[in-house]
C-alpha cells in the first residue's frame, strides 16, 4: 500500500477534514515527472491523467483523505496563537519509492476553518515562485519540499491587484511544523505524548533502538535544522521567515513567501520587504534556528522523564553541527580540505566578496577558471568579469589572495580539487529577476520561461547552453537586491 494516511487516524482536535474547494477552469502550469515518478504515479494511472484535474480541486481520487491541519507559532519572535493550514489540505501521505513518507498537500484549496482573514487561495505569482524554489533547492541537494505541479485558473483572487488563482502540490516529507507542538502544548496538552510517538514513528523510528527515543529525536531535529540551516548559507539562501510555523520537524526547507537567493554578497542582506529589524536577514538565519528550537524544546518537559538538563543537552549540539557542516562546506566550495589554513583563506575571501560586492554564486564558480583555467572557458570568463569589478586596492588583495590560493591548490590532486568545486559552487540559482521573467510570462498565459528555468534548475551545476546571460546577471553594483513582499 502506497498511500498511508495515518494523520487522519489521531486525535481529531488536531485537523479539521474537508475537501478542495475547485478552482474555477484550471489549466496545466507544468509537472514534475520526476517527482510523479518518485510518487510512483504512473503514465496508465487515473492521477496522472487527471493531474490537473487534482490540482485544481475538481476531482479527489478515493486514496486521499484531504484534511487542514491545526498548528500554532511564533511569528518574528511573537507568540502568534493558532494558525493552521489556512489555504492549504493535506491531500494523502505516500510512501515514495524509496519508501520514505512524502506528503502531499494542496496549496490554494480554499478556505479553511483556519483561514482567519484569509480567502484560502494562492495567487500564480507566488505559486510560481514556490514552485521553482523548491525544485531549485532539491536539485542543489539541499533538504526541501518539492512539487508535484501547478496550475492557474480563472478565479480570481485580490491581493493589491486582481490576479489568478493557482494551486501548487507540495511534496514534503513532512507538514508537522514546530508548530504543531506549540499548539498542542497551549490546545491539548493531553495529546502530547502521543504526537510525539506519532512523530518518532513515522518520521524517525531510528530513534526507537536508543534507550531514552524522545532526547534521541528532539536532538536529531536539532541536528537536522543546524544542517539545513549551514546548506542554506552555503548556497547563500534566504527563508525570509523562519517563523516557527514555517520550520519542519524534519529538517526540510518549507513555505517559500519572501526567499531569495544571495546575489552580490552581503551578509546583512534582508529579502523580507516586511521584516523592517532584519530578524531573518541572512547572516541570523543560524542564530534564528537556534532561538526557534529554544523555544519549541521546553514544550516537551510536559512528557514524564524529559527534564530541563536533558532538553539542554538535545540543543547543546547545535552550534557545532552547524559550524562542523558550514565550515566543512566552505572549504569544499574552494576545493580545500577543512582544515584552519582553508578557513582563514574562505573567510578572506568572503571579506573580499562583501567588500566589492560580488555575485556569491558567479564569484565562487569563477575560482574553477582560476584553478583549472583551460578546463573551465565559461569559468574563466566568469573570472574575467568578476575582476573588471575591482578598483586597483580591490585588484591588489585579489592578487595577494589568489596566489595564497592557488599555491595551496597545487598541493592537492587536481581532479579531486575540480570535482568538489564544481559540485559544490551551482552555475544557476534562482534569482529574483530570473523568477519575475518566468512570472510575467506566464501571466500572460505562456509558459514557456517556467519550462526553460525549471530545466536549468535540474541540473544547476552543470554549464548548459539553453542558458542566456540575464540568467547569471546579479544586480548592477550598488543596486539593491529587491526585496520581496510577503502578498501571496
Ligand atoms: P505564511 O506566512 O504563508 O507562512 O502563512 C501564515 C499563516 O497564514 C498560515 O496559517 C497560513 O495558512 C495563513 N495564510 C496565509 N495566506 C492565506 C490566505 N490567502 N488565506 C488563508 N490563510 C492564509
Ligand atoms: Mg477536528
Ligand atoms: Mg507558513
Amino acid at each position: 500500500m502506497r498511500y498511508q494516511n495515518t494523520y487522519v487516524n489521531l486525535d481529531t482536535r488536531l485537523y479539521h477534514e474537508q475537501l478542495p474547494t475547485a478552482l474555477d477552469n484550471p489549466r496545466a502550469g507544468h509537472f514534475n515527472t520526476q517527482v510523479a515518478q518518485q510518487l510512483g504515479w504512473s503514465e496508465d494511472d487515473d492521477l496522472m491523467t487527471r493531474w490537473v484535474d487534482i490540482l485544481g480541486g475538481q476531482y479527489v481520487p478515493a486514496e486521499f483523505q484531504p484534511l487542514a491541519m491545526a498548528y500554532a507559532g511564533h511569528q518574528f519572535g511573537q507568540w502568534a496563537g493558532q494558525l493552521g493550514d489556512g489555504r492549504g489540505l493535506l491531500m494523502a501521505q505516500v510512501l515514495d519509492s524509496n519508501n520514505q513518507p512524502q506528503d502531499l498537500h494542496l496549496k490554494g484549496a480554499g478556505l479553511t476553518p483556519y483561514s482567519r482573514m484569509g480567502d484560502g487561495r494562492a495567487v500564480l505569482r507566488s505559486t510560481i515562485r514556490e514552485y521553482l524554489c523548491g525544485h531549485a533547492l532539491t536539485q542543489l541537494g539541499i533538504p526541501s519540499s518539492n512539487a508535484l505541479g501547478f496550475v492557474v485558473s480563472d478565479t480570481r483572487v485580490r491581493r493589491e491587484r486582481i490576479e489568478a488563482g493557482a494551486a501548487l502540490m507540495r511534496v514534503a516529507d513532512s507538514h508537522i511544523r514546530l508548530g504543531h507542538i506549540e499548539w498542542i502544548a497551549s490546545f491539548a496538552p493531553d495529546l502530547l505524548a502521543e504526537f510525539t510517538d506519532y512523530m518518532i514513528d513515522t518520521y524517525y523510528p531510528e530513534c526507537r533502538d536508543s534507550e531514552k527515543p524522545v532526547l534521541a529525536f528532539l536532538t536529531a531535529v536539532v541536528e537536522r535544522t543546524a544542517r539545513m540551516i549551514a546548506d542554506w548559507q552555503l548556497i547563500g539562501f534566504a527563508h525570509g521567515v523562519m517563523n516557527t510555523d514555517n520550520l519542519s520537524i524534519t529538517g526540510s526547507t518549507l513555505d517559500f513567501g519572501p526567499f531569495g537567493f544571495m546575489e552580490r554578497f552581503n551578509p546583512a542582506w534582508i529579502n523580507n520587504h516586511s521584516d523592517h529589524t532584519g530578524r531573518y536577514a541572512y547572516q541570523n538565519q543560524p542564530a534564528i534556528g537556534h532561538w526557534n528550537l529554544n523555544a519549541w524544546l521546553p514544550h516537551f518537559m510536559r512528557l514524564e522523564g524529559v527534564t530541563r538538563e536533558a532538553l539542554a543537552d538535545c540543543l547543546a549540539p547545535y552550534e557545532a553541527t552547524f559550524m562542523q557542516h558550514y565550515q566543512q562546506g566552505l572549504c569544499c566550495k574552494l576545493g580545500l580540505p577543512h582544515e584552519s589554513d582553508s578557513l582563514r583563506l574562505a573567510f578572506e575571501w568572503l571579506t573580499l566578496l562583501e567588500d566589492n560586492l560580488l555575485d556569491y554564486t558567479n564569484s565562487f564558480r569563477a575560482l574553477l577558471g582560476l584553478v583549472a583555467p583551460s578546463a573551465h572557458p565559461y569559468e574563466q570568463q566568469l573570472l574575467v568579469t568578476m575582476t573588471a569589478e575591482l578598483n586597483d586596492e580591490a585588484t591588489q588583495v585579489w592578487q595577494a589572495w589568489s596566489t595564497r590560493y592557488v599555491a595551496q591548490i597545487q598541493q592537492l590532486p587536481l581532479e579531486q580539487v575540480i570535482n568538489e568545486m564544481t559540485g559544490n559552487n551551482p552555475v544557476y540559482i534562482l534569482r529574483n529577476s530570473m523568477a519575475q521573467r518566468a512570472i510575467t510570462a506566464a501571466e500572460q498565459g505562456q509558459f514557456e520561461e517556467v519550462n526553460r528555468v525549471f530545466e536549468l534548475l535540474a541540473k544547476p551545476y552543470h554549464v548548459q547552453d539553453i542558458a542566456t546571460d540575464l540568467d547569471i546577471a546579479p544586480p548592477l553594483p550598488h543596486t539593491p537586491q529587491e526585496p520581496i513582499s510577503c502578498s501571496s
